[in-house]
Order: structure tokens, then sequence, then C-alpha cells
């Protein structure tokens, strides 16, 4: 089959490799799309957990085509999507509806072969079966937006809340739906991209500002107490350190955007302290599958506008790049 490979750190190679073969729990999904994703950048700058070379890609989703003799609940011919978030169950976090810090964790794209690919082999527990009305486009949004429906319920919006999302790129845009809908009278958003900032007003923002000289003003101008809470979508350490000059006192602060490993932001105790501030992190995506295709196939969620490329793999280099210099929206590889 044709895969695309990271060889090593910063490199890209498209190659032929043996198709896979599913072990007894496994089966073979033959990828129908799959989307680039932030992490995918961090991989190939060996800035994540992974090990090279590695076939990455972990939001996808296909049709299986063969089954290991041990699976039972999958069949060939049913379309899925793959959590690549692979969990022991028996350790302490998995015990501890905590899946997404499992001690013995593995990741489809990650640890292990995933998606950039013809056919990916994967643990049949993995498989989520699709309604039929769910397209393969929105297929390969239900990890994206699982991770965003594992921040939503790390955090409350209480009805009528204003919110603040740093960053109009794809994730920042599934948070703006999803938190529309969760109560929120209120969500902003704070991007460079004109046409972002366009997309972000179609779906649903109460204001898109500019990052600009204008930006503080009119944001206070929008929320003279700050608000209520405050999410970076954008993973730049000097951004999120100014982002909490709009939190209200008593606000929550949510980190979503991957920073690079060891960076740091400054923040005063005293602020921490004195503004009775809560501040949440939120990784990667726990038992949240159900829920992402639940509000995929509700059309609560439009990721169709989401989706700037779709390209095939032997595209992958050209887009990969373009999408690390955040000229694209969200891009699938279409096999
Ligand atoms: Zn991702
Ligand atoms: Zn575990």
């Amino acid at each position: 089959m044709q895969a695309v490979l990271f060889p090593q750190p910063e490199s890209i190679a498209i190659e032929r490799v043996p198709d896979p073969t599913p072990a007894a729990d496994e089966v073979v999904v033959q990828v129908a799309r799959c989307g680039i994703c932030g992490t995918d950048v961090h991989i190939y700058r060996n800035e994540y957990m992974s090990d090279f070379p590695l076939i990455p890609g972990h939001e996808f989703g296909g049709v299986v085509v063969a089954t290991g003799h041990a699976v039972t609940d999958v069949r060939v011919g049913d379309r899925v999507a793959v959590d690549p978030n692979l969990y022991c169950g028996y350790c302490d976090f998995c015990r501890n509806e905590q899946s997404n810090h499992c001690s013995n964790w593995q990741g489809v794209g990650i640890t292990r072969a995933g998606g950039f690919a013809e056919f990916a082999a994967v643990p049949a527990r993995a498989c989520y079966k699709l309604p039929e009305s769910l397209t393969d486009l929105q297929a390969a949004f239900v990890e994206p937006l699982a991770c965003v429906v594992h921040a939503l319920k790390r955090f409350r919006i209480s009805p009528g809340d204003n919110a603040l999302i740093v960053g109009g790129g794809p994730m920042g845009l599934l948070l703006l739906q999803a938190i529309r809908h969760n109560g929120a009278a209120q969500v902003a958003i704070v991007e460079k991209q004109p046409a972002r900032l366009k997309l972000a007003e179609q779906l649903g923002a109460s204001a898109a500002i500019a990052v600009g000289p204008e930006q503080d003003e009119q944001l206070r101008a929008l929320a003279p107490r700050g608000f209520g809470v405050v999410i970076d979508a954008t993973g730049v350490p000097a951004v999120i350190e100014r982002s909490f000059q709009y939190l209200r006192q008593r606000g929550q602060f949510l980190q979503f955007g991957v920073t690079p490993k060891d960076a740091t932001i400054r923040i005063s105790p005293y602020d921490l302290f004195h503004n009775d501030w809560t501040i949440i992190g939120s990784f990667a995506l726990c038992y949240t599958f159900q829920p992402a295709i639940a509000m995929l196939a509700s059309g609560v969620v439009d990721v169709n506008p989401l989706v700037s490329d779709e390209v095939p793999m032997t595209n992958f280099a050209d887009l990969f790049h373009r999408f690390a210099a955040g000229q694209t929206l969200k891009v699938h590889i279409v096999t």
C-alpha cells in the first residue's frame, strides 16, 4: 500500500509499504480520509512522544476490510471512526475514568502506524460504528471534536456566561460552535487572519476581533469586567501569557492549544489568588467519541466549512508545510 512516512524528525516520504494484517483482536480499516492536525506538526518536529520511522495520522475513518479471528463485534463492511487513544483499561488511571492518562497508553498515528495510508490495522475496540448519514468528511472530525467535548467536560459554562477563544484555527472554530450550544450567551474570538474571522462570524461568534493594536480596547468594550471563560487555542506561549488579562474575577482559563514541551509562561500568583482564578488543562480525549459522533450527526457542529483542502496522499508534504505555516484550515488527505 501507499503510505506517508516520517522516516526521521523533519522529514517526509511517500512510500510503498506492506499492507497491514490484523492481529487476533484487530481490524484493518481502508482509510477514507485522514485530517492533518497540529499534533502531527509537533510529531514531525520531534516535540512529541513518537518514535521514528512512523506512519502518522490519527484523525480518520473508513471501512473495515479485514478482521482478526478473535474479533466479534466489528464486521467487514462496517464504516467506522477510529479512536487513536489505546488505553489498557486496568491501570490506576483507566480505573479512575482517566483513560487519557493511561500508564500503558499507545496512540494510533503517534506510537504506532496511523491513518495517512491506504490501510491501517487498529484494535477492534478502537472502532466506533458510524451512523449512515455521517459523511467521510465528518468521520475525520470525530477525533478532534472528541477532544473539544473532553475540554467542555473539564470546565463549567454557566448559562449566560461570556467566553473568549483566542485563536480561530480549526480547533478554535470547533470550540466556538460547541460552546455556543453549551449555554454561553456570548462567544468572542480573537484571530489574526481575516478569512478565519469571517468564518467565525458565520459559525456564530458574537464578535470576531482581529489581532492588533485595537484588540485590547475592543475586548474591554465587549466585556468590561473580563470573560468568565478564556480559552487558548493557539499554543503560543506569548499569546497565552497575555490572555490572562481578559479573564474576569473567578474566571476559568482553559489551556487547549499545544505548546512546545519546554515552553513556560509567567503568571502572577497574587493575581491567581486575588482574582479567584481557575486554570484548567485539557489533554486529548477521554470516552468522548460517542458524544462527538452524536454532535456531528445532529448537525450541532458544522465541520464542512472547516476543510480548506482535500488532496491525495501525493500532495501530503506540500499541504503539511502550508498547514504548519498557518496557511490552511483543516487539510484532509483523501485516499
Ligand atoms: Zn489531532
Ligand atoms: Zn491504563
